[in-house]
């Protein structure tokens, strides 16, 4: 097995114990990001020289018989929107495109204390705002399964980048699927949490009351190690919830006998594709076949989700972007004006690129007085009947399951110039994060060589129970081992 093939749980086991240097390894993982990378374009930034230099010390600490946390070595690839000290942090975007933060994430500190090691900053949509990837300054990322197709997104950099081992470990970010959608379209594992299981300071925000931080993995049990490292209390964010996140991995089993699932019937509804719905069911009678039970149930109000979605994403985006104004730090334009409103005007209108003005535009007149009952308020109240709906749900049912998205990866630039169509896509993402429920999207078939992802919504810090259907499907079919020949 090559170097780059290895688990995160492997690779600290084995650099621990001496079988493998985490300087060899990191090595590697660099190597094989200069030979596809040309192709992916997963990475806004590598951080080769620093990764090599902390496996170096990290391999010294070792050899010394230092204590070493439970990523010692491992590569770890970041979403471009969360925040590294001394490592540019551009959120794909031009406004952004030399900002280097004075401080860490809070979830990139815990990552530094288990000895984890930065191996750059993923490529991803602009602000997070698309699922595709293909709104990214930096170019879009191709889909490692075939380089013509999307990778999802918005997270689209760091999915990819797992998929073809050019990182071990990936963070990114759900506000609307993010997480989710990329990692269904790359066949890797991607769970966006319980909201406030997360800290969410260091995440340049989108729209605060929706997304999350989350792992991207290869194989369950990397999953619920990174959460546990990266998860639990945190005072700096104050919607963190005060509860421990550890132990996802070490109490993990496989065992789904008598767990009770619902079919939610909407997503199985007009607009799903056949071949995604086949899969999904194939994927359900595995676990039937494994002694757990399903039923079908309904929630009505799924209907106005996306609705809902999109005008409370908008009009917290437009709130949120209105601090990247070119005066204290990202892109200025040049100029000899003397009046502050224009020179605002000229660098946000150079600095943002079509989708997020699209967005900030439609968020401040979704908020803007007369249309804020109308629309801001009623997608509060939709919000909240959802969850309701959820809730419900979840009170017969441990664990909601249908597919993660409505069709199979798609041409790059097939969508992108249609923003409805597109939007259309998180239809099935979305419930998750308007209920702040955990979701989980795991690999459940191929349709032709294009991956097809299986998503499950569990009620809150419910993440253990997401992580045991994943590992019992993970253990009893062969989908998650399949990788692109690239
Ligand atoms: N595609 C959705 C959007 O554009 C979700 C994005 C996300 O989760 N960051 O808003």
């Amino acid at each position: 097995m090559r170097l780059r093939d290895l688990s995160a749980i492997e690779v600290a086991e084995r650099v621990r114990r001496q079988e493998i240097s985490a300087e060899d390894y990191i090595s590697s993982i660099i190597e094989r990001i200069r030979e596809v990378d040309g192709k992916i374009n997963a990475f806004i930034s590598v951080t080769a020289e620093a990764a090599l230099e902390k496996a170096r010390e990290i391999d010294g600490r070792i050899r010394r018989g230092e204590r070493v946390g439970v990523l010692a070595g491992v590569a770890v690839a970041i979403k471009d929107n969360i925040c590294t000290l001394g490592i540019r942090t551009t959120c794909a975007s031009r406004i952004l495109e030399n900002f280097i933060p004075p401080y860490d994430a809070t979830v990139v500190e815990r990552l530094k204390r288990e000895d984890a090691i930065i191996i750059g900053k993923t490529n991803m949509d602009e602000f997070a705002m698309g699922s595709t990837t293909e709104t990214s300054y930096f170019g879009p990322t191709r889909n490692p399964w075939d380089l013509s197709k999307v990778p999802g997104g918005s997270s689209g950099g760091s999915a990819a980048a797992l998929t073809v081992d050019e990182a071990t470990l990936a963070l990114g970010s759900d506000t609307g699927g993010s997480i989710r959608c990329p990692a269904s379209y790359c066949s890797v594992i991607g769970l966006k949490p319980t909201y406030g299981l997360v800290s969410r300071y260091g995440l340049i925000a989108y729209a605060n009351s929706l997304e999350q931080i989350g792992p991207l993995a290869k194989s369950t049990l990397d999953c619920a190690l990174l959460l546990s490292v990266i998860g639990g209390y945190d005072p700096r964010d104050s919607t963190s919830l005060r509860v421990s996140a550890e132990g996802y991995a070490s109490g993990l089993t496989d065992d789904v006998r008598g767990l009770k699932i619902g079919l939610i019937k909407e997503f199985f509804g007009e607009g799903v594709e056949e071949s995604v719905k086949r899969h999904v069911w194939r994927a359900i009678h595995t676990l039937e076949d494994l002694g757990a039970i399903y039923d079908e149930c309904s929630l009505p109000s799924l209907e106005y989700a996306l609705a809902a979605y999109y005008i409370i994403a908008m009009s917290e985006a437009s709130s949120n972007l209105a601090r990247f104004d070119g005066i204290r730090y990202g892109f200025r334009v040049e100029h000899d004006d003397a009046d502050w409103s224009r020179i605002y005007a000229k660098n946000r209108s150079m600095g943002f690129g079509a989708e997020v003005k699209r967005r900030i535009m439609l968020g401040t007149f979704a908020l803007s007085a007369g249309y804020y009952e109308q629309y801001y308020l009623k997608a509060l109240k939709i919000r909240t009947i959802i969850r309701r709906e959820f809730e419900a749900a979840l009170k017969r049912f441990d664990v909601l399951i249908g597919p993660t998205m409505p069709l199979p990866p798609f041409n790059i630039g097939e969508k992108i110039q249609d923003p409805l169509t597109l939007y259309m896509c998180d239809i099935l993402t979305v419930p998750a994060n308007l209920t702040g429920y955990p979701a989980i999207s795991i690999p459940c078939g191929f349709e032709g060589n294009l991956p097809i992802g299986l998503q499950a919504i569990s009620g809150p810090l419910q993440e253990s129970t997401l992580l045991r259907i994943s590992l019992a499907l993970e253990r009893n079919t062969d989908i998650i081992e399949r990788r692109p020949a690239i």
